[in-house]
Formats: structure tokens, sequence, C-alpha cells
């Protein structure tokens, strides 16, 4: 009875830690809470029993529910199971996984890619593989958390760059071309930016940052999460629109956004993947996706790739300019928005949960987004259009930001 005994005691102290953490988080503001869906990921959710309209999903051409990618995975499961059974390298290289591989190569216009069964995961083998202890990783200061923990995992002396700021890069470049001397010539250069930025939904200037690296002789590492689906030639992202795909050494993007699966890749040239097939160890050392998660994904590119994506992308454009053009948009500089993603800065997590809880009172959905996923004191309202929505709901959701905002006596 005794060591039982003392084994709950260790546990009991070990959650009084625990819940001593949780408080602090609580009196920041930044407290947690999962909140559970019971309806199919749309335009439409329903959360704790109550329907709302939902502005938070990056499901942007409305692909996730799509009948066809459900097609798809119902058919992978049936002819492949489930599971995969192992990882790619032991026996779960299912064809589904190579497909959705050959997919993506051709419809980002270069020679290979590998999925990954998560973007996170994609980030962590991707960096952790190509850079270690000698080399340095040049992060924009804005960059999504997968980047920056991949950075710092991978050992290499970590510097961060303004937001955007071309200047402020090629300064960083310039210090270390000077101080270092021949040494750099042997240190590895990674610079690693989004296209789109996941929580501001601005645009990297890719063409200029391409120009500083070849100055500098540092390799580019882009993450297109945020672009796959909805900028350039079959909406296969910003790099390619620009005419970048053989300058850019390392192609980043997800499957769960746009292309309304879930997984991550890295496309590029073929001597890149079959090094990352070798080295990145958040894929050597994990269970190969779910075939039905790649083949629903392989649709989800076939679509946006054919005429249908061409009309959601049309749809969701139409949306995007209402949203824009709105009394809202104009209260809060919105015009400059580039992509799905609609950022309304309020500054301290009181305000911003206060505003969001105020919103799904009133039926939509838009959770505050808080430190650490954007940096302190620009707590937020992050809004996303997506191609489901109606004209209807761009203008219901204004009169109901209008509200709150006068709730809380914002004025701007
Ligand atoms: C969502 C996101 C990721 C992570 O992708 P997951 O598949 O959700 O793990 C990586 N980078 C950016 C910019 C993202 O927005």
């Amino acid at each position: 009875m005794e060591p039982d005994l003392q084994k709950r005691n260790r546990v009991d102290e070990f959650c009084e830690e625990l819940a001593r953490r949780c408080d602090e988080l609580q009196r920041q503001g930044l407290w947690r809470e999962l909140r559970r869906v019971d309806s199919e990921q749309s335009c439409r959710i329903i959360i704790g029993g109550k329907p709302c309209i939902n502005f938070s999903s990056n499901d942007y051409l409305g692909l996730a529910s799509h009948p066809l990618l459900k097609e798809a995975a119902i058919k992978a499961v049936e002819k492949y199971g489930a599971g995969s059974g192992a990882s790619r390298l032991i026996c779960g290289s299912l064809a589904p996984h190579h497909l959705l591989e050959e997919q993506i190569a051709q419809f980002k216009g270069v020679e290979a890619a590998l999925s990954f069964s998560s973007g996170y995961l994609t980030a962590i083998g991707a960096i952790c593989s190509i850079v270690g202890k000698d080399d340095i990783v040049l992060l924009d200061r804005l960059a999504h958390s997968c980047l920056i923990d991949a950075a710092k995992l991978s050992g290499a002396t970590l510097k961060v760059f303004r937001h955007n700021d071309i200047n402020h890069l090629e300064s960083i470049l310039k210090r270390l071309q000077n101080h270092e001397g021949s040494k750099t010539s042997k240190r590895k250069i990674l610079i690693i930016t989004e296209s789109v930025f996941s929580m501001d939904g601005d645009v990297a200037p890719l063409k200029e940052i391409v120009e500083l690296k070849e100055k500098y002789g540092g390799w580019l590492m882009v993450d297109e999460a945020h672009a796959t689906g909805l900028f350039g030639k079959n909406r296969a992202g910003i790099i390619s629109a620009c005419g970048l795909n053989d300058s850019v050494e390392v192609q980043m993007g997800t499957l769960g956004k746009a292309i309304g699966s879930a997984g991550g890749f890295i496309c590029g040239r073929k001597m890149l993947i079959d090094y990352l097939i070798n080295r990145a160890r958040s894929f050597i050392f994990t269970t190969a996706p779910s075939p039905a998660v790649s083949a629903a994904a392989a649709e989800g590119i076939r679509i946006i790739a054919s005429d249908e994506g061409a009309v959601r992308l049309g749809m969701l454009r139409n949306l995007i300019d209402q949203f824009k053009n709105s009394s809202i948009g104009e209260r809060f500089l919105l015009i400059k928005v580039e992509s799905a993603i609609f950022p309304i800065i309020l500054g301290t997590n009181e305000l911003a949960t206060g505003v969001a809880g105020h919103l799904i009172n009133n039926g939509y959905f838009i959770p505050a987004i808080r430190f650490p996923t954007v940096p302190k004191n620009s707590a937020r309202l992050r809004i996303t259009v997506t191609a489901n929505h109606a004209p209807e709901d761009i203008r219901s959701l204004t009169l109901a930001l209008e509200s709150a905002f006068n709730q809380f006596n914002l004025v701007r």
C-alpha cells in the first residue's frame, strides 16, 4: 500500500506545479481551451451545440468537405487500408504517397517533392537536416513557430531580420561577410521566410530576397503554406508566379490549408528530395501518413489546378474584395491585404478575447490570436474568408464587427 500512496502523492505534487503554471497563463490572459466542433469543417460549423459562421478556417477554397476529396479518401481506405503500417523507408511507402508527390512536383513545376505528416514536421525535418551548429539561419521576425522551432533545434546561429525588411536583411548579410571573412564560406547561410504570412496576410518581397541571397551567397527556404492554391498560374503559389522556381533552394508547403487535407511537403530539385529521404529525421522516424490523407490531398491539388480551382479562387477573390471595401476594411486599413487573411490588431489579450467572445455569442466564430502565436501586445482577430462563404455572410460579418467594436468602445 505504502509505495502506491507515495506515487499518488508525487503525481499530486506534479499536478500542483502544473496548476501554478496554468494559473499564471490565466492571469496573463493567455489561457487556451479546445472548442469541440460537431459538424464537418466548412464555413458553417456547430460549436458547443451552437451554429456559427466560421471565419477562422484555412480551408480557403472550401475543399476540406468537398465530395471528391471525401471520395478519394474513402477509395484509398478501401484499396490500401486505414493505416500505412510502417514508416516510409520500411514498408509504408504506399502508392498514394508516391502519386501525391508526383502530383505536387508537377503542380509546382519542379523536379520532385516529398510529403511529411504535417507542415510542422516538414519544417523540422528540412531545416535540421540542411543546417547545423556551424551554420547560420536568417529568419523573418514574423515567421511561423514551426520555422522558429526548427531553426532553434538545428543548433545553427539564429539571426532574426525585421519583417519583410530587405535593408535589414542586407545589413545582416553584409555584417556576416565582413566579420567572418573566409570563415563564412564554410558556414552555410539559410534565409527562411514565408511567401504569405500566416497571421498578417502580407506577402514577402521574394524577388529582392533572391537577389540578396545570390549576391551574398546564401540559400533560401520559402514556406508557401498560405499561398498555395491562391496565387499564380494554376494557383501553385507565389514562387512560381514570380518565376523563381529555379532560384529558391527549398520550397515548402502544407496540405492542410487550401489543399483541404493534412500534411506538409518540400519540393524542388531531385537532389534535395533524395537528400531529405536520407537525412530528414521527422520523415524517417515516423509512420507514413494514412493513405486516405494523401489521396485526399492529391485530389485537392487536382481540383485546384483545374477549371473548378479557377472558379473557386474567383469566388474567393470577390469575397476578399468585398470585405476589403467594407466599412471595416477601410477602418482597419485592410486594403493592403493581398491574401485571404485579415488581421484586425487590437493589442491586449483581454480586448481580443473580449471581442472574440462577443462575436461567438452572436454566431461568428473568429478566435483571438495571442502571444506566442503573434508578438506580445499585438493580440488580434484573424479573419479568414473562404470560397464557400456567400456575399451575404461578408455583409453580416461587417455589421457584427461594427457592433462588437462599438460595444467595446473601439474608435478609430
Ligand atoms: C499552418 C502552417 C504550418 C504548419 O502546417 P501544419 O500542417 O498545420 O503542421 C507551417 N507553416 C505555416 C506558415 C503555417 O501557416
